[in-house]
Order: C-alpha cells, then sequence, then structure tokens
C-alpha cells in the first residue's frame, strides 16, 4: 500500500479506447421505441436528432471504441484528472476504511460532462451538423457543450430549466461566454414549452420538458441542427468510461483495490463512468466490488420508481426506453442537485440494477450537505451538490466500517466542483434549505401514469 496522497498518472496513460458495457454485459437494455409508433426504433428516426457515427456508437456491442486523435489531443488539456486519498476526511471520521476519490471538477467547465461533450460535439462536426440544440439542468452539461461547440466552431442552443436558471445565472453566464444562446425552459419558442406554460405558468421545469423543447427544435429544423443529450444514452456513458479506466490504474499506484465504487446518479453517465471498468473486473476476472448508485430521495428512479417503458421527456417526442422511472410528468421537488432531477434513469443501469449487478441508495438534500461541508473543511475542495451525494454515501460507508472495524477500501467520483453553487451553500449556511416529503401519491401513481405498450411491456 502506498504512502502517497495523489495518483497523478502520465499523459501517456489516458486511455485511448472507451469501454463499452454491452461487449460483457449479461442483461442488455430492451430496445428503444419510437413514441409515435412504439415500435423499436429505426436507425432513420434516430438520424434526425443524432449523426449516424453516435448511432452507431449506441447500438454497438464492440468492447473497446477508439478515441479518436482530435478529442484525445483535447482530453489532454485535463486528462488524466488525480484520484486523492482522502486522509483529513479519514481521519475527522475515525475510520479504519480507506477513502479515494476521482476528481472530475479539474475539466474546464468544472465537471465530468466535458468528457462526452468533446466527443458529442467532434462526431457532429465531422457529419456535417452546423449546429446543436440541448437541454440542461444546473448548468454544467450546458457549460461543457457550450466549450466543446466553440473549440468544434458549431452553434448552441441550451434550454436551461426554469429553477436553475433563477437560482444560478452564473453558468447562464458562462454558457453566453463560450458563445451559446441560452433559454429559460419552459419557453414560448416551441410547441412543447407553450403547452407546458399552458398547463402552469409558474412551473420551475423540469429535466423532461427542457429535454422536450431542444428534441422539437433539432427535429424541426430540417437537417441543419441536432439534438446533443448529456446522459442516460448508451454512448454517453461510454465516454465516461476513461474515468475508471484511469481509476483502475490509479488504485494500482495505490496498491488497493476498492471493496465499494460509489457514484451519483441522475441519468447515470458519471456512475456510469467509475463503476463499468470495475463491473467489467467483476464480470470477467472474478472480482467483487459493489458498485453504489447514490441518488436524492426527491427523485429517487432506482429504489423507488417503475421498471417499466416510459417516455424519456414530458412532451413525449423522444423516444421510450424501458428504465427505472417515476413517470415523465413527474415534476421533482426543487432541489439544488439540479442535475440529478431527471425522472428517469439510463437503460443500462436500470437493467443492471433490476438485475442485482449494482445497488442503489436514496439520500435527502440536508444530509447531502452535511456531507459536502464536512467534505469541503477537511478537504478544501467544494463539491457540487450532485456529487455531494456520492459523498454523503462514501461517508456512510466508512462510518460503518468505523462500527464494524473493517478496513475497508471506499472509492468514489467527485463528478463537479460547486464553485456556481454557492447560493445552494448560502441557502444551507443560513438554514433556508429543507428535505421534501418523499412523493408518496406520485409514486403510487406511476403505473397508471406510463404509456401503454401493446407488444413489449411484458418482453
Ligand atoms: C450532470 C451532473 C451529474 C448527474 O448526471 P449523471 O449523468 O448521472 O452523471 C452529477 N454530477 C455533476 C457534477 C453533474 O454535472
Amino acid at each position: 500500500m502506498s504512502d502517497q496522497t495523489r495518483f497523478i498518472l502520465n499523459e501517456t496513460d489516458l486511455p485511448k479506447f472507451w469501454y463499452n458495457i454491452n461487449a460483457d454485459n449479461p442483461v442488455p437494455p430492451a430496445p428503444v421505441l419510437n413514441p409515435a409508433t412504439k415500435e423499436p426504433v429505426t436507425p432513420d428516426f434516430l438520424a434526425v436528432i443524432f449523426p449516424m457515427l453516435l448511432i452507431e456508437q449506441e447500438v454497438s456491442t464492440e468492447a473497446y471504441i477508439p478515441i479518436p486523435d482530435e478529442v484525445y489531443e483535447m482530453y489532454k488539456m485535463y486528462r488524466p484528472t488525480p484520484l486523492i486519498r482522502a486522509r483529513r476526511l479519514e481521519k475527522e471520521l475515525g475510520t479504519p476504511a480507506h477513502i479515494y476519490f476521482k476528481y472530475e471538477g479539474v475539466s474546464p467547465s468544472g465537471s465530468h460532462k466535458t468528457n462526452t461533450a468533446l466527443p458529442q460535439a467532434y462526431y457532429n462536426k465531422v457529419s456535417g451538423t452546423r449546429a446543436l440544440t440541448t437541454e440542461t439542468g444546473a448548468g454544467q452539461w450546458g457549460s461543457a457543450l457550450s466549450m466543446a461547440c466553440k473549440f468544434f466552431g458549431l452553434d448552441l442552443e441550451v434550454y436551461m430549466v426554469n429553477v436553475s436558471y433563477q437560482q444560478k445565472p452564473y453558468r447562464r453566464y458562462l454558457m453566453e461566454t463560450f458563445g451559446a444562446q441560452v433559454f429559460a425552459s419552459p419557453s414560448d419558442r416551441t410547441q412543447a414549452g407553450r403547452a407546458a406554460l399552458a398547463r402552469d405558468p409558474n412551473t420551475p421545469g423540469t429535466l423532461g420538458m427542457a429535454i422536450s423543447e431542444a428534441v422539437e427544435v433539432a427535429a424541426t429544423s430540417g437537417g441543419l441542427k441536432k439534438y446533443s443529450l448529456g446522459s442516460v444514452l448508451n454512448h454517453v456513458l461510454l465516454h465516461q468510461t476513461v474515468i475508471g479506466e484511469e481509476a483502475l490504474k490509479q488504485m494500482d499506484m495505490a496498491g488497493e483495490y476498492p471493496d465499494v465504487v460509489i457514484g451519483c446518479v441522475g441519468g447515470g453517465s458519471n456512475f456510469a463512468g467509475i463503476a463499468f471498468p470495475f463491473l467489467r473486473e467483476n464480470l470477467r476476472s472474478g472480482q467483487r466490488t459493489r458498485l453504489l448508485a447514490v441518488e436524492p430521495c426527491a427523485a429517487p428512479s432506482l429504489t423507488r420508481g417503475v421498471y417499466g417503458y416510459d417516455y424519456g421527456d414530458t412532451a413525449r417526442v423522444a423516444p421510450i426506453i424501458k428504465m427505472h422511472t417515476l413517470g415523465h410528468d413527474f415534476v421533482p421537488p426543487a432541489i439544488h442537485a439540479g442535475g440529478l432531477r431527471y425522472h428517469g434513469m439510463s437503460p443500462i443501469i436500470s437493467s443492471l440494477y433490476d438485475a442485482g449487478l449494482i445497488e442503489a441508495v436514496a439520500v435527502p438534500q440536508l444530509a447531502t450537505f452535511e456531507a459536502a461541508l464536512t467534505f469541503a473543511r477537511t478537504e478544501g475542495i467544494l463539491p457540487a451538490p450532485e456529487s455531494s451525494h456520492a459523498i454523503r454515501a462514501a461517508m456512510d460507508e466508512a462510518l460503518r466500517a468505523r462500527e464494524t472495524g473493517e478496513k475497508k477500501v471506499i472509492l468514489f467520483n467527485l463528478s463537479g466542483h460547486g464553485h456556481f453553487d454557492l447560493s445552494a451553500y448560502a441557502a444551507y449556511n443560513e438554514g433556508k434549505l429543507e428535505d421534501f416529503e418523499s412523493p408518496e401519491e406520485a409514486i403510487r401513481t406511476i403505473p397508471e401514469r406510463l404509456p401503454e405498450i401493446p407488444s413489449m411491456q411484458s418482453a
């Protein structure tokens, strides 16, 4: 075991390939359905909003997909990212556990989202796309894609969930600085947005609504604009696996192997990024690392949702996918972890969870901020509210190890920094944050709010 604190790889250790879990996945995700016909989607349906190169990655079962040279060179601006042993946090908790975290907050826009923003912009550019549309919650995805679009000379329209647009204006200024156009969602620029505003003029907005707007703009652009999604889809999870591939090498440098790997989940991409390379080792080499996904109690799709077919967006224009869902019309409470306010979940994460190959837990907002403060005060890094869900779960594992005296090795993904989330910290410090009642009524009615799928629901 190493006595180092930071484990830093050389530039030449940056992985040359992304790892595709669907090469080893014993429970491949169910087919994606066309929202109009409810039949499996055809590539030409998807080609209206995505470039073919990304559609190919979406359905690929190749284990290793090469990272294009241009993307690789840009990754080198911030990768490999550090893996750090949280020695001061361990001491504070009085735990015999060893706590390591992979720090994705060093990326230029401050989160792991850059790992997929760069390749998505690249594949669009080489496919002749002129402009992209997207949604963003707290704004991390929008910032990452704004930067990537500027690098590759693409225009970008961002539909930003209204509550975050209001709570977190600085993320908007960052996107605009990178050259993107940002609109509060729901907006009056789309049919989906106008319908949502007609239903509730004061709606805080949701990722599901913002997705509807961004998809509509791309789908009605006559092929000029494509749509880009920052999570959920197979190709997004694929791009994030550089995190776990690096972490495997860094744990090796540390002379330890994790008993548990932890990540927060909104749509599932940063968790997949760190966990899938370790899952491969479980599946292929008999390792037995626990893989723990952490979600907010306010949007508990894995732990309380239904595993079934549902729309990816509120206006029912996005494909129907089999996933753990709270219902496409579910409006999560306005928690500060805006990136975790999604009604559904990645179909790969859902099927792995259903099969018991990964675990999940939900944590409340106040306990999450408490963990964030402990982390900031010991390790000196201000975590994103989303990432703090992983910190909460890692601390809980470490505290349990203190009870049992076990020298557990814990690895979590610190998916981003919280420098643009200071209004949330101010609210917490002033005692103005609250926990939300678990949405019992909404959860009880999920089955009746899902679309009827004639042939597939039982398949
Ligand atoms: C977007 C975001 C998340 C949630 O998205 P996933 O796709 O589940 O990773 C988590 N952490 C940060 C910092 C984010 O920006």
